[in-house]
């Protein structure tokens, strides 16, 4: 069977590094790509920042591999994970051999809920000096997170094979929703049998950087995992390198957690990793292991032996990198 995968790859250096992932998957399997087109380009083109036919392509396709939006990115990426119907993103944040890391220990995956939190919620303005914010729980959005959560640690996909996770929140404060989070969480996790440790998020983001080893897979509301996994991307040495995945039931977008770097767009220097370590991802999620693990560690060896991009102190372009790590596979 050759699966259809949807391929966006949007502005600035979308353009540069989605082409390497793209032959990195042709690399490893057969599948077929369908081309669309959205963000910033399309809508002074067109009028729309995310064309219906993208839409339609997204929702035909077992996966899509999205690059970036720039000015339009809210209005890209909210509909195209809504589009996938995702209840999870999943961003690991690793540093690795031969790239400079404040904390390279750091081995961490972050499993954020997808749908609701304060990205859900209904913001008013309600006068001159007030302006409110309705922040969304649900009992069976986070159960869903919970279930993922368990299966992910019991199929041994966490750092280390771990078989259990830290759950993050801040149900002191916010009781109702974060309580409402934390006991769904919790309950699934107990029903199941894996094992949970439970941390404030303020006080996880003070223990991250000081003891990456102490965590493995985080699950976090939606706010609490965009923040608390960018402050990760630090630890292993910025953005080049990190991969993310928005997971629903019967569909997945795979992208890299950068933006469209309009500082070095077009200049053909953009690292690829991050895309391709997405690639890896989406290789996983059709359920090629195998294949998704073949990649990564042609990454990895690239990383370590170079060539690199200049993000990474190098010389080469994104093709040149891109050609080395499908020389590995
Ligand atoms: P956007 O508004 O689209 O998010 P941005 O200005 O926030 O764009 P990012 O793409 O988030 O830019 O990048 C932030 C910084 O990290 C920039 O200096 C950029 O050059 C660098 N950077 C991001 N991705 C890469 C990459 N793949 N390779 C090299 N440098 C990168
Ligand atoms: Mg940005």
């Amino acid at each position: 069977m050759s699966e259809e995968i949807a391929v966006i790859p949007g502005d600035g250096i979308g353009q540069e590094v989605v082409p390497v992932a793209v032959d990195v998957l042709d690399a490893v399997g057969d599948f077929e790509f369908v081309h669309a087109d959205a963000g910033d380009a399309v809508k002074a083109e067109t009028g729309t920042a995310l064309p219906a036919e993208t839409r339609e392509a997204v929702e035909a396709a077992d996966a899509t591999l999205f690059g970036a939006a720039g000015e339009t990115a809210a209005d890209v990426i909210l509909p195209l994970r809504s589009a996938v119907e995702s209840f999870v993103n999943i961003r690991p944040a690793r540093a690795y051999p031969g790239v400079d890391a404040l904390r390279p220990e750091t081995d961490v995956v972050f499993l954020r809920e997808n749908t609701e939190g304060v990205y859900a919620g209904h913001e008013d303005d309600l006068s001159d000096d007030l302006s409110t914010l309705t922040r969304v729980v649900t009992s069976s959005a986070s159960r869903r997170l919970a279930e993922f959560a368990c299966e992910f640690v019991e199929a041994g996909r966490g750092p280390d094979g771990t078989e259990g996770f830290t759950v993050t929140h801040k149900a002191n404060v916010m009781r109702k929703t974060d309580g409402r989070f934390r006991d769904a969480v919790v309950s699934v996790a107990d029903e199941r049998g894996v094992e949970t440790d439970e941390e404030l998020m303020d006080a996880f983001a003070t223990r991250l950087p000081l003891y990456p080893d102490d965590y493995d897979v985080v699950v976090c509301p939606n706010l609490a995992g965009d923040v608390l996994s960018d402050l990760a991307a630090g630890l292993v040495g910025g953005l080049g390198l990190l991969p993310s995945a928005n997971v629903g039931e019967e569909r997945g977008l795979f992208e890299p957690v950068h933006g469209t770097a309009p500082d070095i767009a077009g200049q053909g220097v953009a690292n690829p990793g991050a895309t391709v370590l997405s690639a890896a991802m989406l290789l996983e999620f059709l359920g090629y292991d195998e294949d998704g693990q073949r990649v990564r560690d042609a990454v990895e060896g690239v990383l370590a032996d170079g060539p690199r991009t200049p993000d990474l102190g190098g010389d080469a372009t994104t093709e040149q990198v891109g050609d080395a790590i499908i020389d590995r596979l």
